[in-house]
């Protein structure tokens, strides 16, 4: 049994409810052979996959805390003591421990066993069959007992996973995703935060190889794990960046592909009834993301934009994009149609007119 606790959203009174089903629905679907039950203040996952796919899995869905594969006891401190036991032994013969600690939680009070009792009767039967002492300040082995209404359930370690809030299908948002560093952390911050991300890629097929669409792929794949339904639309963008070419000065050229390209990914938005666009702009980052050029480019939509990485440096988004799997595929070679045919020092200050 896994047992999986969820954090801020705990805390959300009203919308609790509405939260924990959207919660264990989004692990219900990556897990489909799981049975995902509510209990008390967590959601029990009885799988048969195994503990790395498992692990694998929850790791990525927001909503998700932290986790533990626990084993059932029945709630006598016989069949609890010999759990436990079995269980540290276990860990004892891979690398031997020098001590332990035992935490007890109850979740239901009326229960006959007491956390102390729990506590000191566990504590004193692994210390003795396994004769290391008990130690409260960072011990080798913590063993946790979870007491719920009619079994205990026992486990060593918690596995962290995203935190945030799980990915409710009502709350669509549309991001612009290239094949850069920031745009798929930008994606992933608002899943993270409960939104359901579209993902929109524009190409130009003058300067398109089959690595970059492989790659744009992959990055939609690895962001497909964070929630429960996908959808990636590529954009044919030559034709337009041919007539912006025509029309438009070159040093302002990148300004204007990145206003059309709000505006498509907008139309999509509408048809998606998607409320926000999500970009990976940084502030000051590149010269199309001074403070003139996004007040500029981000007027010539109606829709709003959420940038949510507008104030993070380029090593803190590396960061990010290493932990949630985008890093090595952002890292293969690239050329961005927003390139296409522009100087190497485009305009820095465009003014909305
Ligand atoms: P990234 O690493 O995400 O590419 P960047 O630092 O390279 O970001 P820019 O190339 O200036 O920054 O792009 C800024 C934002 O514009 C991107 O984060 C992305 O949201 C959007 N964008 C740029 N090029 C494309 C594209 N070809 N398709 C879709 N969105 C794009
Ligand atoms: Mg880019």
């Amino acid at each position: 049994m896994i047992i999986v606790h969820y954090g801020e959203l705990a805390l959300k009174g009203k919308n609790r409810s509405h939260f924990e089903r959207l919660l264990r629905k989004n692990i219900q679907n990556k897990i489909p052979d799981a049975n995902v039950k509510k209990d008390m203040g967590h959601v029990n996952v009885d799988t048969k996959i195994s503990n790395k796919k498992a692990t694998e899995i929850l790791t990525k869905i927001p909503g998700v805390e932290y986790f533990s594969f626990s084993e059932k006891a029945e709630l006598n401190i016989e069949s609890i003591n010999k759990t436990a036991l079995a269980i540290a032994k276990k860990i004892h013969k891979k690398t031997p421990l020098k001590n332990f600690k035992i935490t007890t939680k109850r979740r239901y009070k009326d229960t006959e066993l007491d956390t102390p009792t729990i506590n000191n009767k566990l504590g004193f039967h692994i210390g003795d069959k396994l004769n290391i002492p008990a130690q409260m300040k960072d011990p080798d082995l913590n063993i946790k007992v979870e007491v719920v209404k009619d079994a205990a359930f026992i486990s060593t370690e918690d596995i962290r996973g995203v935190g945030g809030f799980p990915v409710d299908p009502e709350q669509k948002v549309v991001a612009l995703l290239s094949g850069g560093f920031d745009s798929p952390v930008a994606a992933f911050k608002l899943m993270k935060r409960g939104c359901e991300v579209i993902l929109v890629h524009f190409q130009n097929k003058n300067t398109l190889t089959k690595a970059v669409q492989d790659k744009v792929e992959q990055l939609a794949k690895q962001l497909s794990n964070f929630q429960p339904k996908t959808q990636l639309y590529i954009v044919h963008f030559e034709d337009i960046q041919k007539d912006i070419i025509k029309d438009v000065k070159a040093d302002y050229r990148m300004l204007i592909y990145r206003c059309i390209m709000l505006q498509i990914a907008e139309g999509i938005a509408q048809k998606h009834k998607a409320r926000f666009l999500v970009t990976g702009d940084a502030l000051s980052q590149v010269a199309s993301q001074t403070i003139n050029n996004l007040e500029s480019v981000y007027s010539t939509v109606e829709m709003r934009i959420f940038t949510p990485l507008i104030g993070f440096d380029k090593n803190e988004i590396m960061n990010i994009a290493k932990k949630i799997g985008t890093f090595d595929i952002s890292n293969l070679p690239y050329g961005d149609c927003c390139s296409y045919f522009v100087p190497e020092h485009p305009k820095l200050r465009a003014r909305k007119d």
